[in-house]
């Protein structure tokens, strides 16, 4: 049998890039996936623009742009039918190079990113299901599962890295995930076919009984997700109906979508926030989203675990050059991945609130369009590309504050906004 020195667990993208990486600094690796690709996966599908740089490392960029991909140029947030704008992504500091953002369907990204895997040399075993970590002295050292033929399997290494989603193995088997108070929410999603997508920008819209996300993904093709508490499916029978008629009630919605209509099957995800304790055993990391999920309204995930993977892979390569696999020296990791992301998780959160809280998202988004560096500061921020200190501090809010008793009249990127529901009107 085949000798490795990381297993990956999981093909999406926390796995795929981890691979990518080590592969590239050297290591034998192998990553399994327990489904066939290509496969789906319920996702907004709107990448953020820092993820260009890394898709573009590991050589994944020029693939997805040879599809002709949509780009979008910035974000439109409205709330309650009552206000809104668009704005389009800042320049990169220090720079006046344009930003935009990827939008592409998930069943062809995952299968560009699994493709440049295999062609790195990785051995990519799909259909293979790990069901279970095999521990000696207190420290991961493989795992076992079963193929789709049934076949059992076994493979020994040094580290495991678990990017397998939401529903990593290792939360259950450590028992590593704990609820947060997201996690009454349920999302919805389907693709659509319009003749007028919105075309420039991803339109997040906060209304009752929750918020959608609305992003073109290609020609007359849009993502539609809709996130909403449990609560409003009681008594609901079909969840496919209850998606498009929700959706369809909205006039904003309706007017954005033109008169498209849904395309496939709706899907769900449940219990969409989680939180995740490190592991305390050597030899196991966590990534993407095993390593937990606030929630989507800011589209971070797919970034999050690029760069997660970025800082996994250059932990394991230290932990490899010191031949130390401890919890103590693979804890850099979580350590260093917080240090870097734990004031955009406050801004999901923050943002987390304002969107349940109608007045206040109104006022808010208000004083955002009448305020267009404040809101281009925010879209970078969501863009992860502009440090969001820059957001989560008492000057940007006290700014905010003072700028929420202005009354000036309709800013361009209000006039925005509506120009471009002019457009699909
Ligand atoms: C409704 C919704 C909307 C979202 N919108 C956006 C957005 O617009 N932009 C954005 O950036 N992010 C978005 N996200 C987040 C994004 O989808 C995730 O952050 C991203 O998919 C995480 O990638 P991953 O590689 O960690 O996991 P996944 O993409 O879930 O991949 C995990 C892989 O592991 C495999 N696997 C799992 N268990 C096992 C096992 N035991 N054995 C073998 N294989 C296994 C699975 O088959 C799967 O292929 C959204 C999420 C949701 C729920």
């Amino acid at each position: 049998m085949d000798s490795y020195d990381v297993i990956v667990i999981g093909g999406g993208p926390a796995g795929s890039a981890t691979a990518l990486f080590l592969a590239r600094s050297g290591y034998k690796v192998v990553l399994l996936d327990q489904s066939r690709f290509p496969r789906d996966k319920v996702c907004g599908e709107f990448i953020s623009p820092a993820a260009d740089a890394i898709l573009e490392d590991l050589g994944v960029l020029s693939e997805i742009e040879a599809h002709s991909p949509v780009r979008l140029n910035g974000v439109a947030i409205s709330s309650y039918e009552m206000t809104g704008f668009a704005v389009d992504y800042p320049p990169l500091p220090r720079t006046t190079r344009p930003m935009t953002s990827l939008s592409l369907p998930r069943f062809l990204l995952d299968r560009l990113m699994i493709e440049r895997v295999r062609q790195t040399g990785v051995a990519v075993k799909e259909g293979h299901k790990v069901t279970d970590f095999i521990v000696e002295e207190g420290r991961v050292v493989g795992v076992r599962g079963r193929d789709n033929s049934k076949t059992p399997f076994e493979f020994r290494v040094d580290v495991v890295v678990d990017a397998g989603g939401r529903n990593g193995i290792s939360l259950r088997r450590f028992d590593l995930k704990k609820k947060s108070r997201g996690s009454s929410k349920i999302a919805l999603a389907a693709h659509w076919t319009t003749q007028h997508p919105l075309k420039k920008y991803c339109a997040m819209h906060v209304s009752d009984p929750g918020y959608t996300g609305i992003a073109p993904t290609g020609e007359n093709q849009v993502n539609v997700v809709l996130v909403v508490d449990k609560k409003s499916l009681q008594g609901e029978k079909d969840l496919h109906d209850f998606y498009v008629r929700t959706v369809l009630k909205n006039p904003l919605r309706r007017k954005l979508l033109d008169q498209g209509e849904v395309a496939e099957k709706v899907r769900s995800v449940d219990s969409l926030g989680f939180f995740v304790r490190p592991p305390t055993l050597g030899g196991l990391v966590l990534v993407g989203d095993a390593s937990g999920f606030i929630d989507p309204f800011t589209g971070e995930g797919i970034y999050l675990s690029l760069r997660s993977a970025e800082i996994a892979a250059q932990v394991i390569d230290d932990c490899f050059m010191k031949k130390d696999f401890s919890r103590n020296a693979l804890a850099v990791y979580e350590r260093r991945r917080k240090r870097e992301f734990h004031k955009k998780f406050l801004l999901s959160k923050i943002l987390q609130y304002l969107i349940y809280n109608p007045p206040l998202c109104n006022r808010v988004i208000q004083t955002l369009a009448r305020n267009p560096d404040q809101a281009a500061t925010l879209v970078g921020v969501i863009g992860d590309y502009i440090p969001a200190d820059k957001v989560v501090s008492l000057k940007f809010f006290g700014r905010l504050l003072a700028n929420s008793f202005r009354t000036d009249s309709r800013t361009l990127a209000e006039k925005k906004w509506n120009q471009d529901l002019e457009q699909n009107g």
